[in-house]
């Protein structure tokens, strides 16, 4: 039996290397294991001064106890959590290092994804999804920067602190999670069902995922106006064009491959009773020679 599992780390545990980000209010550095050096961490550090004085206890807690949910699967796509502790000062989580950064990076500096990249990362993702919903989560705040990649660009879900889950009954929970507290960041994600209705299932995060395919065909995401209300009035009006004018003024190559135009059109549908399904999604055309059973096919990384 792993010994290193019967205490309760401290942050006295591991050598902090260099700071690999920070958020609203929290710090990431990479961090090693000193029992083990090989064990290379990404340690959240979360001041509780900070946590308290702007009211994110409740996200904290529910990020901690749906990665904490989510770590037993041992799911290759999601960021999993190895340790939580605390001292006076901080709550500390252990997670994955991925060292590949943000998926959101790895775009920018492509401009777009071919074909073939968009098509894996796009499997990666639903192969991950419905692992999330399976385990009765709603992520909700799906978007590429919340997508990080290890070392081989295999692509992991993190940032689950605005998820909910889903009731026994299926329904969604219904909690404060209001429009206004939910923009906290881009609104570009956002489902037509949140905004019309304040209402969250698991096909919002299939919306999201619409928007995901779209943007990393075209490079930018499909809804984005001057301000967040543009923006959301875009998502309801399913404003929307795959014109590529938008994004590449030399035309030469602009052909988008009309089974990717035709997988984001049964997605971004403002009905989520009648939104293409994770189980539908997998038998369109665009994955048809995909062996979904494949699970090394489709957790191969990019790089190697
Ligand atoms: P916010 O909390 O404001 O939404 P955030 O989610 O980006 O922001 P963090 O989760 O604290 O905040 O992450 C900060 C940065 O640290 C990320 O942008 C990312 O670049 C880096 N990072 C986070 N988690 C990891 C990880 N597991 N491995 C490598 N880098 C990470």
């Amino acid at each position: 039996m792993d010994m290193s599992r019967q205490r309760k780390r401290t942050a006295a545990d591991f050598v902090f290397k260099e700071e690999l980000g920070h958020g609203s209010y929290s710090t990431v550095y990479k961090a090693v294991d000193k029992r083990d050096p090989k064990r290379v961490y990404a340690i959240k550090v979360c001041s509780k001064a900070h946590i308290i004085k702007e009211r994110k206890v409740k996200y904290v807690t529910i990020e901690k106890n749906t990665m904490n949910l989510l770590a037993q699967g041992n799911h290759p796509g999601i960021v999993k959590l190895y340790y939580t502790f605390h001292d006076a000062d901080n709550l500390y989580f252990a997670l994955d290092f991925a060292s590949g950064g943000e998926l959101l990076a790895l775009l920018h500096r492509y401009g777009r994804f071919n074909d073939a990249l968009c098509r894996h990362f796009t499997a990666q993702l639903v192969d991950t999804l419905e692992y999330i919903h399976s385990r009765g989560v709603i992520h909700r705040d799906l978007k590429p920067e919340n997508v990080l990649l290890d070392r081989d660009g295999r692509l992991m879900i993190t940032d689950f602190g605005a998820a909910a889950t889903t009731d026994k009954t299926d329904n969604p929970i219904d909690d404060d999670f209001t429009p206004a507290s939910s923009f906290v960041g881009t609104a570009e994600y956002v489902s037509p069902e949140l905004l019309l209705h304040n209402r969250c299932t698991p096909s919002s995060d299939i919306w999201a995922l619409g928007c995901m395919i779209y943007q990393f065909t075209v490079g930018s995401p499909p809804f984005r106006g001057e301000n967040e209300l543009k923006t959301f009035a875009k998502i309801v009006e399913l404003d929307y064009t795959w014109n590529p004018s938008r994004y590449d003024m030399d035309k030469s190559n602009t052909s988008i491959n009309p089974m990717i135009v035709d997988t984001v059109r049964r997605i971004l549908v403002t009905d989520d009773a009648t939104r293409i399904t994770l189980a539908q999604l997998k038998l369109l055309p665009w994955f048809q020679d995909l062996d979904w059973k494949d699970k090394g096919k489709i957790w191969q990384g990019v790089f190697t």
